[in-house]
């Protein structure tokens, strides 16, 4: 939503030109649509304008410039993000920081690599892989995600299970304030003295302020790396599977599942040798030395065996495990093929009660008259529902938002969370008192205040303080930091 008069949008447009050059700033409404929602696409909200600052400077500049004229702005890294994060709800500026995506050092030696933050997931490792080294984060948009946004969201991926997430990865941030001033928060090494700014920045949602350089951990590769894929006839036992295994006291790397709808799609799409007649495949990944890793996968397959797998297959070879790795990765788009939209729920949940919760899954969505997919990380209870619809359906979408607030309120009750790496961004501040008390949520805004005293970095987000253009999501009501005073709806 458009915010300034023309007036005051020209004289800005010509003070955001002399930071970032007249290339690097967007006005045009055909151009500003571009950057209208992320990968959660129900939610749209258009800024004034788009900048591509090239340096930390030029970022602490333009943020001098709006915390001068009071203008809200966010950061946005490629859009990916799932909960509508980086979008300007309340106009303003978007600084993009796709620009700035070197990597700017690596020490082997130290395995710590420092890189800007817009540098894409993957081309880190691309970048270390000669060498031996990657990093290990790896969500499956790792192919366009950036670092940036892995920090803001504490993002993770299949490979969580074992090797944990963003932030377990992150050493050091070099951060634009939200009143513009640049400071360093952690290092390169590893015991850092004072509090863990570092901690509380990874996984703020771009509140905090903008990180301009990122430095990382990076891994040596495994010596050996297994990949099985196991196949059930009913979605139960693969269930009972992934408890089974960890229960043997392995640690796969990865541990996903794929149900029949989401199988169906990959395989229309992508053809990885899925049988389409599953119920439920688990895609599991060992990795770690060469020895005793024949043994574990045996272990694993036994598991899987004993908990009904009508067939277990080793992946044969890389090209293998590849393809059956894209299927996985590549399961979002997939539905493309079987839906003109969907909406991925993020919920966590005790990995023993994934009998039980994807029951319930099935039955919310089947009430709500629409369909689910299935595909997410079981090994450490972090479920993705993806809702399927037809936006051009009239009261489609409201009863989308409505089955997907059930599915996170079962998520909380069965003692989880309702969010496992997506964020809260737009989508689910309202579902916060799901699982924060009243007290938690006024900490949590203090903490904030400290950062962003003025609110102008990301407006709009994790709170409750629906506005603007945000017009979808479950029925008003008053939320007890609104009472208080605290937060603000429109
Ligand atoms: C197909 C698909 C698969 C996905 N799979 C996974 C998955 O497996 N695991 C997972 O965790 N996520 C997954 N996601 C969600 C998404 O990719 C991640 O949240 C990712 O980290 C977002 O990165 P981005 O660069 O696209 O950030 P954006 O969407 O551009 O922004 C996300 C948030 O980061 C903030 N931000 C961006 N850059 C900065 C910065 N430099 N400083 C401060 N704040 C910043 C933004 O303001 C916003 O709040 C998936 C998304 C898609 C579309």
């Amino acid at each position: 939503m458009a915010t300034l008069t023309e007036s005051r949008k020209k004289a800005l447009r010509r003070e955001l030109e002399g930071i970032v050059g007249k290339a690097a700033v967007l006005s045009d409404p055909d151009e500003l649509l571009v950057y209208e929602s992320d990968g959660l696409t129900l939610f749209r909200a258009l800024a004034d304008f788009v900048v591509f600052p090239t340096s930390a400077e030029q970022v602490s500049a333009i943020v001098k410039l709006a915390d001068r004229e009071g203008i809200p702005f966010v950061a946005r890294g490629a859009g990916t993000g799932l909960s509508g994060g980086c979008l300007p709800s309340e106009g303003g500026l978007v600084i993009s920081l796709m620009r700035m995506n070197r990597v700017l050092e690596v020490d082997y030696d130290n395995q710590v690599a420092v890189v800007e933050p817009g540098l894409v997931n993957l081309h880190l490792s691309w970048a270390v892989g000669p060498r031996g080294y990657y990093y290990a984060p790896d969500p499956s948009s790792q192919q366009a995600c950036t670092l940036g946004g892995n920090i803001a969201n504490n993002s993770g991926g299949p490979h969580t299970l074992k090797y944990g997430v963003t932030t377990n990865h992150v050493l050091g941030l070099e951060v634009v304030l939200p009143d513009g001033e640049l400071v360093w928060l952690g290092g390169k090494t590893r015991d850092p003295q004072g509090y863990d700014l570092v901690g509380l920045f990874v996984g703020s949602e771009g509140t905090f302020g903008i990180a301009t350089k990122i430095v990382v951990r990076i891994l040596k590769k495994p010596q050996a790396v297994k990949t099985v894929l196991a196949i059930f006839d009913e979605i139960d036992r693969a269930s009972e599977a992934v408890s089974a295994i960890i229960a043997r006291g392995l640690v796969p790397a990865a541990l996903e599942m794929i149900d029949q709808v989401t199988i169906q799609a990959v395989e229309d799409a992508f053809g990885c040798g899925y049988p389409r007649d599953a119920a439920a495949a688990l895609l599991i990944e060992l990795d770690g030395l060469a020895v005793g890793m024949e043994a574990q996968v045996e272990r694993v397959i036994a598991a899987c065996r004993e908990c009904g797998a009508r067939e277990v297959r080793l992946a044969k070879d890389e090209a293998e495990r590849q393809l059956l790795w894209k299927g996985r990765k590549s399961a979002f788009g997939a539905y493309g093929r079987i839906s003109p939209a969907y909406m991925v729920m993020d919920g966590v949940i005790p990995r023993t009660r994934l009998p039980y919760v994807l029951r319930r899954v099935n039955e919310i969505v089947a009430t709500h008259n629409l369909r689910v997919g299935n595909v997410f990380h079981a090994g450490d209870g972090n479920l993705h529902p993806n809702i399927l619809y037809d936006p051009r359906r009239p009261g489609e979408e409201e009863r989308v938002v409505q089955a997907g607030a059930e599915i996170l309120k079962v998520c909380a009750e069965v003692g989880g969370s309702i969010s496992g790496e997506h964020g809260i961004g737009l989508e689910k501040m309202d579902y916060m008192p799901f699982i924060f008390s009243p007290a938690d949520l006024t900490t949590m805004h203090r903490v904030k205040e400290a950062f962003n005293p003025r609110g102008l970095c990301n407006p709009g987000k994790i709170f409750p303080t629906r506005k603007s253009c945000v017009e979808v999501g479950p029925a008003y009501r008053p939320h007890a930091i609104e009472e208080k005073g605290l937060a603000q709806r429109f």
